[in-house]
């Protein structure tokens, strides 16, 4: 019998594209969209909170074993702010261009060597009952003084990677194996891999 599906609890498709690109072809992926679920608002306190909860959500809907994603940018001399309130930072509705803007008039006369920040991942597996496993990632880099670049989305074109460039700046498949969200992808995939032969053999014995 064919394995199932893996859900990908995103309606953004750059998201379900990163998934996509780490993933083994040979694991179906399907995103939110594709089932008609639609995701509850965020609202936990850290990114593994809000990731947890929307892949049990998400698993529990579906059915099928899912992996969800929560992300943002700390930057160390706001306290690690925006952080889980990064798409909001510039407050309802979100709006990347306002939360880019708000984020280099807070740092206005931080000197470079004081604009460091990361962006953070955090990744979570889940069955219809229960959480199977969590993982996180971090890019490390500084805040640009000022936006370039013109690929990307959200903080991008102000996160200046170890090179001198923005994330903005650079071709996806150049992100795609560096970025918060690519590591901690690769570091849930064991998990993922693991549960999927466990089901196969157990499915194998009862027929
Ligand atoms: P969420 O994981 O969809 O809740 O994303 C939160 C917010 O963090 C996004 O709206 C972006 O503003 C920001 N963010 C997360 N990952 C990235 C990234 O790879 N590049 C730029 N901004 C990001």
């Amino acid at each position: 019998m064919k394995d199932s599906p893996l859900l990908i609890a995103t309606a953004n498709p750059g998201k379900l594209s990163e998934f996509r690109a780490i993933v083994p072809r040979t694991i179906e992926l399907v995103g939110i969209d594709g089932l008609g679920i639609i995701m509850p608002p965020e609202r936990g306190a850290t990114f593994l909170e809000n990731a947890e909860a929307k892949a049990s959500f998400a698993a529990r809907e579906s059915g099928l074993l899912a992996l969800a994603d929560d992300s943002g940018l700390q930057v160390d001399s706001l306290a690690g702010e925006p952080g889980v309130r990064s798409a909001r930072f510039a407050g309802e509705p979100p709006d990347d261009r306002r939360n880019r803007q708000l984020l280099l008039q807070k740092l206005k006369g931080t000197p470079p060597p004081r604009r460091t920040a990361c962006f953070v991942c955090a990744v979570a597996f889940a069955a219809p009952s229960q959480i199977l496993g969590r993982s996180t990632g971090c890019l490390s880099g500084h805040i640009a003084l000022e936006e370039r670049g013109s690929g990307g989305f959200g903080y991008d074109s102000v996160f200046l990677v170890p090179d001198g460039r923005t994330l903005a700046e650079l071709l996806d498949e150049e992100k795609n194996v560096m970025s918060h969200r690519a590591v901690a992808i690769a570091k849930i995939l064991p998990d993922v891999l693991y549960e999927r032969t466990i089901r196969r053999e157990s499915r194998r014995n009862e027929s």
